[in-house]
């Protein structure tokens, strides 16, 4: 990385590197830029515990140099739905969203509580001027998603990730972020990969978020938010339970009434996992007296074996086609989009200048026209001589193009920190550690390494 401050240009490969300099210009309160493209895009420091991060401007990822870690596409289609429901401070780096549902709710014995009941999240049309934006749970987890990186792929990812890693970087995205007043962090429990050394582990933590969630009597029942790999659904009487991959003894109890608005609208994504895809739950749930976790409502994210969500068969196909042909791009997340709406299925940041690839699976002749400025190329799944993806230019050309110094950068970006499953106590230990860890947290502060 390369960063302009007060006419001087610092180097190194992070900014765990530049600590001194990155503090007198925090302090200074100096303008940053970033000199990965000619447009010397924007950057601000946020001061994490007692780490000066550098991150980029709101709204400027795409001035950047795809081989940038600052870099996004244009196009955020499902997040850019949200418009004002997020905000970025940029003293701290810390993002605030504005949630559509209660964290609490009237309690349900003997009498209806009609307070907060099934209010479902508002559909997203994909008009950026819907009038009062918010985030359901299907977005607070895209935007977990985005911020931990897992919509983003490099060949060198290749059999890196699991969902050790996955729940520890969603965990510290998760930290970063306020909903009505609090840390996310504080209202979710998100469950580590369970091994057979870490299983008291999880059950301590587990029961620590019961905890949280223990009502005072006559108060309104608490809620929180749990997120685990989604293990099945299964009946036992008349109560449905919702299984959970790493908590096997922590299922979610819901009542056929709710069971059925569930199967409805979730029914590809449930069917997904039957025949065998990866999915990824996150759940508010509430507390019975007993310790059981009661229902209250659901998201479910269909992702690859890679981690990387995909939206249907064709989309799928792409990205394997992307993942087997080595390519490196980022897979545009729909939030809660339409499925109607159709938004890039991948963009290649491995070309020339970042492609967006739309799917056109139709049958017709009609040729599909993707609305949008940006440069785009259709991928048709069901024309053999429609399935060939632009080509990539070597990462040596455009390092060339820019700087000796982005290839280092690069390197390290690839380089996911998390070989070993993540279950200490401290998995903050874990990070620190490894100075590799940085690059992959870019967009989320990385951990001091004293901590
Ligand atoms: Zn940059």
């Amino acid at each position: 990385m390369r960063i302009e401050v007060d006419s001087v240009i610092l180097e190194a490969d992070n900014d765990k590197e530049i600590q001194e300099p990155l503090k007198n210009a925090y302090e200074g309160r100096k303008d940053l830029f970033c000199l990965c493209s000619l447009g010397r895009p924007r950057l601000y420091l946020a001061k994490v515990e007692d780490t000066y991060v550098s991150k980029r401007w709101p709204h400027t990822g795409h001035e950047h140099d795809p081989s940038c870690d600052h870099y996004e596409p244009k196009l955020n289609p499902g997040q850019g739905v949200m418009g004002d429901a997020i905000t970025e401070n940029t003293d701290t780096g810390e993002f605030t969203l504005r949630v559509n549902f209660a964290f609490s709710k009237a309690l349900p014995k003997g009498s209806k509580s009609k307070d907060d009941e099934k209010k479902e999240p508002v559909v997203k049309q994909g008009d950026a001027k819907a009038s009062n934006p918010s985030f359901g749970l299907q977005s607070i987890l895209s935007f977990l998603w985005e911020q931990a990186r897992y919509n983003r792929w490099y060949p060198k990812m290749e059999g890196k990730r699991h969902w050790g890693n996955v729940s520890y970087n969603l965990k510290e995205a998760a930290s970063h972020i306020t909903t009505k007043g609090v840390k996310l962090s504080e209202r979710m429990f998100i469950a580590q990969r369970l091994t057979e050394k870490n299983g008291r582990y999880i059950n301590a933590e587990l029961a620590t978020f019961k905890h949280s969630l223990k009502n005072t009597k006559g108060k309104k029942t608490k809620l929180g938010i749990l997120i685990d790999q989604f293990n099945g659904i299964g009946q036992q009487g008349n109560l449905f339970q919702i299984y959970l991959k790493n908590l096997p003894n922590a299922p979610i109890m819901l009542t056929d009434k709710s069971m059925a608005g569930l199967e409805r609208k979730f029914e590809s994504q449930i069917n997904a996992f039957d025949y065998g895809a990866n999915v990824i739950a996150i759940a508010q749930v509430g507390l019975t007296d007993y310790g059981d976790l009661v229902y209250e409502r659901l998201g479910l994210l269909v992702v690859d074996s890679n981690f990387l969500p995909f939206y249907g068969m064709h989309d799928k196909e792409l990205i394997d086609q992307a993942v087997a042909e080595r390519r490196r791009f980022i897979k545009p997340m729909r939030y809660e989009l339409n499925d109607h709406i159709s938004i890039p299925g991948i963009t290649l940041i491995d070309t020339e200048e970042p492609i967006d690839i739309f799917v056109d699976a139709s049958t017709t002749d009609e040729p599909f026209e993707p609305v949008t400025d940006d440069p785009y190329r259709i991928w048709q799944p069901m024309n053999p001589n429609g399935r060939d993806l632009p080509e990539a230019i070597s990462s040596d050309t455009r390092i060339d193009a820019t700087s000796p110094l982005e290839s280092d950068a690069q390197d390290t970006s690839e380089i996911d920190p998390f070989d070993e499953p993540v279950f200490e106590p401290q998995p903050e230990a874990v990070v620190g550690e490894d100075d590799s860890g940085e690059m992959e947290l870019t967009n989320t502060p990385p951990v001091s390494a004293s901590a």
